[in-house]
């Protein structure tokens, strides 16, 4: 840390903003290598002012995140990298540690030298997450991997895993599950890129056979997986925070061109997401120049849509000011990836009013040249990415609405004993 860091208590926005600016006056430099630059940024404790100070922050609260974030935009200032590994990883390996692995792996999220993928979903566990299989068994120094995983966005690029096995066969079904950080690169792993119905290859199967992981690889205790993983589960259900865009300049010096670059491949998989969103911003276009944004029921359809998509910014407007006081991700992050479904799924609907049959064509004489069929077959994975709307559902019921669990007999007994898919 190379600056003084201002007492948390007599912060003001202006402060932040002041001390912010002096920095960068004397530190940024476009023509460094993102590597330097960013080590500068993450030694400074600029790059996650609300981090613990002993974890490359300033201990601040929240909310100087969105003050911090807005300048360096405003200066056109390259920040910190996107992905699972700033989104997911970080916020779990604070939560639950250990010191160790903080160590060794904070740093190089916060610069982008290491990528993270999320090996959580199975075959058979994919809502059921706890059903999971895919075992490891403790080999000396090593974890040693058997099972599949599958649904693994970024598998094929990423540097490591959070991988959740099971550790514990003779625990109950959410007790005998550990969280372990998997290196990809090793014999043991398989990624295969799986064809979507929409023509894009953005998640994988992945096979672990005899996969090795380092023993103190594990992401909080031995047999508390579970636990860990509702920390990873609450940061993905916070809609629209990691995949947020960012802009570069159009002639870029060093850095800025290194982290377009970067920013490129880790968008690659996510290129079809607006569509998944339903692409609310062509609605009344596409009404328009069709001659039939005078018809009642088109309206109608394209005014709903626009309403939801409004009330659901004020969700995620809630969750963001939420955010900015502290308070962590819970339950309601649920609502708000429920809002985004319908919204979703009432924008394909209006296109499908709009563009009528045509809607199924595909190809450059199709309407948006297939931009619409593209719409209708992706809209269906936003329901189910990070959890479906039945879960969130059963999420709301249970978590907030304090409604009775669903009935099962599977908390008590040892996972060997109990029915599952093979
Ligand atoms: C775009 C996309 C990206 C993804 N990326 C990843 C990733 O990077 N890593 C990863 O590990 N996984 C990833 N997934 C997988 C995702 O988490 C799972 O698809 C999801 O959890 C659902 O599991 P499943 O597909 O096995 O469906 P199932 O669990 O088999 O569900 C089938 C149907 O049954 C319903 N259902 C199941 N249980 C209940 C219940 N208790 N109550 C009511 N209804 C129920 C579901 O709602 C659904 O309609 C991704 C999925 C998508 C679509």
């Amino acid at each position: 840390m190379d600056d003084p860091v201002s007492d948390a208590a007599s912060l003001t926005p202006e402060l932040v903003r002041d001390e912010l600016r002096e920095w960068l006056g004397d530190n940024w430099d476009p023509d460094l290598s993102l590597l330097d630059w960013r080590q500068r940024l993450v030694s400074s404790r600029w790059a996650v002012p609300s981090w613990p100070a002993r974890w490359h922050g300033r201990g601040w609260p929240a909310w100087t995140e969105d003050i911090v974030a807005a300048e360096m935009a405003r200066q056109g200032v390259v920040g910190t990298p996107v992905g699972s590994g700033m989104g997911l990883v970080a916020p779990t390996l604070l939560a639950h540690g250990p010191d160790p692995l903080r160590e060794r792996f904070l740093p190089a999220i916060l610069t982008g030298q290491e990528t993270w993928c999320q090996l959580f979903s199975e075959p058979g566990s994919g809502s059921d997450l706890a059903g999971l299989t895919t075992r490891a068994e403790a080999d000396g120094e090593e974890w040693v991997v058997n099972g599949q995983k599958v649904w693994n966005t970024s598998a094929h690029h990423a540097d490591f895993g959070m991988l959740l096995v099971r550790t514990d066969w003779n625990a109950p079904k959410h007790r005998g599950i550990t969280y372990l950080a998997l290196p990809m690169d090793q014999a043991g792993v398989l990624v295969r890129p799986l064809r979507q119905i929409n023509g894009h290859a953005s998640f994988n199967e992945v096979f672990l056979t005899d996969a090795r992981a380092p023993l103190d690889h594990v992401i909080g205790d031995v047999g508390d997986g579970w636990r860990v993983a509702q920390t990873t589960l609450a940061y993905e259900r916070r809609f629209g925070a990691f995949f947020s865009g960012r802009r570069y300049d159009p002639a870029p010096r060093r850095a800025f061109a290194e982290a377009r670059a970067e920013a490129e491949e880790h968008f690659k998989p996510y290129i079809w997401y607006p569509q998944r969103a339903g692409r609310v911003d062509l609605l009344i276009e596409q009404a328009r120049t069709t001659g039939q944004a005078g018809d009642p029921v088109v309206r109608q359809a394209v005014a709903r849509t626009l309403a939801l998509q409004k009330v659901s910014g004020w969700t995620a407007e809630r969750a963001r000011v939420a955010r900015a006081t502290g308070r962590q991700p819970g339950p309601e992050g649920s609502i708000g990836k429920l809002a985004l479904s319908g919204v979703a799924r009432s924008a394909a609907a209006a296109h499908s009013l709009i563009a009528k049959s045509s809607a199924l064509l595909a190809g450059p004489d199709a309407p948006l040249a297939g931009t619409i069929t593209e719409i209708l077959v992706s809209v269906p994975a936003q329901s189910i990415a990070g959890g479906t709307d039945e879960i969130q559902r059963n999420i709301l019921a249970e978590r907030i609405l304090g409604l009775p669990r669903e009935p099962s007999d599977d908390r008590n007994r040892p996972f060997r004993d109990l029915p599952r898919n093979l």
